[in-house]
């Protein structure tokens, strides 16, 4: 799907919504209905067409928006939004929508100073409507992201990388140099690798503490690629796993693959959490399984469905989605087991495809 026709899909929700344009100022929008990569730009999608519509950005950017956005009328002003906000009347926009989740307090005030014979209406959340299900582009990307992922995965545990001794942040770093090696634009976010006690602080910031023999270590990664994020978590132990080890890891991993097995159109992101969580739960764990079971990759590394608890919605065909679960027991350690998953007819297909039994380092 090319963005031309992300821009067609987006008219009919502007339509919908009873405006005859909509101000996209969220640079991660502005990068899915344009392929536009920089860091400062708006788009005025015009309900009409293409011909009216218009592209915004500075002049740093000329040479690179002219290659990435060629089928627009661009605009070369350094207050982008302000810009385009001022062509808007010329353009037979009375009724203008903008993205109320993605502006600042002064920005909606600069907006308002600039909206001269235009009425500003707010729009929130037309174009995470459309980004929550995947194009066949979208899923290569994500694909490739996760591919690289797993090779870098598999070279780092084939080289010896995690073992006694090294540090936490020493596998974090070796990680991430190994997946921009393997193709990745950078890491998709700050690699989680958490040894022993650490592995039961969900969130875990890389540190100078050691690996030792009988930890568990829980490492939750991804790679960028294209703009796009993977998103996957495995627990390692180091050395033969005592018994607490192994009954919590395979609590956790019958979680997850309920959970993997719920993943299907038509179910309510809810029931997906649900599925998955009564299992730690009638274990008598379920307080010590501390976050959603999941959520939304693609542009950005959380986005919507939020499955959770408390998510609404149903999960459609072409949403890319993770399942976590995760159980913490504080002072000792934590297992968490993470695929990034595509919600297909029939059963989803993991993409993350690193083994899920428990591998002893
Ligand atoms: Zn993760
Ligand atoms: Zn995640």
């Amino acid at each position: 799907m090319s963005h031309a026709s992300r821009r067609t899909a987006l008219r009919a929700l502007v339509r919908e919504a009873g405006l005859d344009a909509l101000l996209v100022t969220d640079l991660v929008n502005v990068r899915y209905l344009t392929g536009f990569t920089g860091s400062n730009a708006a788009l005025l999608l015009h309900a009409d067409g293409d011909a009216r519509t218009r592209f915004g950005t500075d002049g740093r950017y000329l040479t690179q928006s002219a290659a990435e956005v060629p089928d627009l009328v661009p605009v070369i002003e350094r207050a982008t939004a302000r810009a385009l906000i001022g062509r808007a009347a010329a353009l037979d926009v009375a009724a203008l929508g903008f993205e109320s989740d993605a502006v600042t307090v002064e920005e909606h005030r600069a907006l308002v100073d600039a909206a001269e014979g235009v009425t500003l209406e707010r729009a929130p959340g037309l174009v995470q409507q459309l980004r929550v299900v995947k194009d066949d582009t979208e899923i290569d990307a994500l694909r490739r992201a996760c591919a690289i992922a797993d090779a870098a995965l598999a070279d780092l545990i084939a080289a010896g990388g995690i073992r006694e001794g090294r540090t936490e942040r020493d596998v974090a770093l070796d990680l991430e140099e190994r997946m921009r090696r393997l193709g990745a634009q950078a890491p998709a976010f700050e690699s989680i690798v958490a040894a022993g006690a650490n592995s039961a602080i969900p969130h875990h910031s890389p540190t100078g503490a050691q690996l030792r023999r009988g930890d568990l270590v829980k490492l939750d990664f991804g790679a960028l690629v294209d703009g796009y994020h993977s998103d996957m978590t495995r627990t390692f132990v180091l050395g033969p796993p005592a018994d607490w080890q192994r009954e919590l890891y395979d609590l956790v991993a019958r979680s997850q693959a309920a959970g993997r097995a719920a993943v299907l159109p038509g179910t309510q992101v809810s029931d997906v959490d649900k599925a998955s969580r009564s299992v730690i739960a009638d274990a008598g764990r379920g307080e010590q399984f501390l976050h959603g079971l999941g959520h939304g990759v693609g542009l950005q590394i959380h986005e919507a469905p939020a499955l959770s608890a408390s998510g609404r919605g149903a999960l459609a065909e072409g949403m890319a989605v993770t399942v976590e679960p995760g159980v913490y027991l504080e002072g000792r350690g934590g297992v968490r087991i993470e695929d990034t998953l595509v919600v297909l007819a029939g059963a989803a297909e993991p993409i993350t495809l690193t083994t899920r039994e428990l591998v002893e380092l």
